[in-house]
């Protein structure tokens, strides 16, 4: 399967920095092939990025969306809204909107069931904290949070769903995992999907996300069942992120 490099610009970057933010991107990787590229701006940078790239190779994604299509839910953004703009992927579970937000795996789930009827790619993150990983409940947790928000998915739209394993303890920090690190969790969470997929399982891309950077791109996405990553900071500059993109193809 192609690697699948995805940008995730938090709370960051204006709608009038879009243009030229896609400008410059896309002059280092609009003609690039073999790779899928993925943004996910902002909600009010949204439409400003999904005209930008129309027409182009890289999809526009959303950071999160809620769990109903509409109704009294004051400064929330329905998956109906984001589909309306235009956006094609929603980023789901993110470790921010889990620890900073409390949202929990029935909620995620929820979401994740919406975006699968509305037809939104979701893209479903689960990892471990530093004092789990410490203790050794790495696997458990991630076994909690995976059964969590995707355990009751029926198989063909968990067939459908990107998985991005995130330890939190590298998410903004610098630390990056090690490439062997990376390599026991994807092999843990494609083991998941076997469980619940059989052979199918080894079409459902598994991506790492934590402080990858240009220097340690090409060595993760080497590893087995490491199928892209999901970029904070090194997203934020369009050089540095194409050369993550560009990374994808030397492995
Ligand atoms: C993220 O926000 O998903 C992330 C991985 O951030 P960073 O690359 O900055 O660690």
């Amino acid at each position: 399967m192609k690697k699948l490099v995805a940008g995730n610009w938090k709370m960051n970057l204006l709608p009038s920095q879009v243009g030229d933010y896609a400008r410059r991107f896309l002059a280092e990787v609009g003609k690039l092939e073999g790779v899928e590229l993925l943004l996910c701006p902002s909600d009010t940078a949204l439409p400003a990025a999904v005209e930008a790239f129309s027409g182009s190779n890289v999809f526009v994604g959303a950071q999160n969306m809620h769990s109903v299509c509409s109704g009294a839910f004051t400064g929330e953004t329905s998956g109906e809204m984001l589909l309306d703009l235009g956006v094609t992927h929603v980023l789901l579970g993110h470790s921010e909107r889990r620890h900073v937000f409390a949202e929990d795996d029935e909620l995620i789930h929820t979401k994740l069931v919406l975006a699968h009827e509305l037809g939104l790619k979701p893209i479903l993150c689960v990892g471990e904290k530093q004092e789990q990983r410490e203790s050794g409940s790495t696997e458990r947790v991630l076994r909690e949070q995976f059964e969590g928000s995707l355990g009751k998915l029926p198989a063909e739209l968990l067939a459908a769903t990107v998985v991005a394993y995130e330890p939190v303890w590298a998410i903004g920090t610098g630390l990056t995992a090690t490439p062997e690190i990376a390599r026991q969790a994807h092999a843990f969470l494609r083991s998941l999907l076997v469980e619940k997929l059989g052979e199918v399982a080894s079409t459902v891309p598994i991506l790492y996300g934590g402080s990858v950077k240009p220097a340690n791109a090409a060595e993760l996405m080497s590893q087995p069942d490491l199928d892209g990553v999901l970029v904070g900071g090194a997203s934020l500059k369009p050089e540095s992120f194409a050369a993550i993109a560009k990374a994808a193809l030397k492995t």
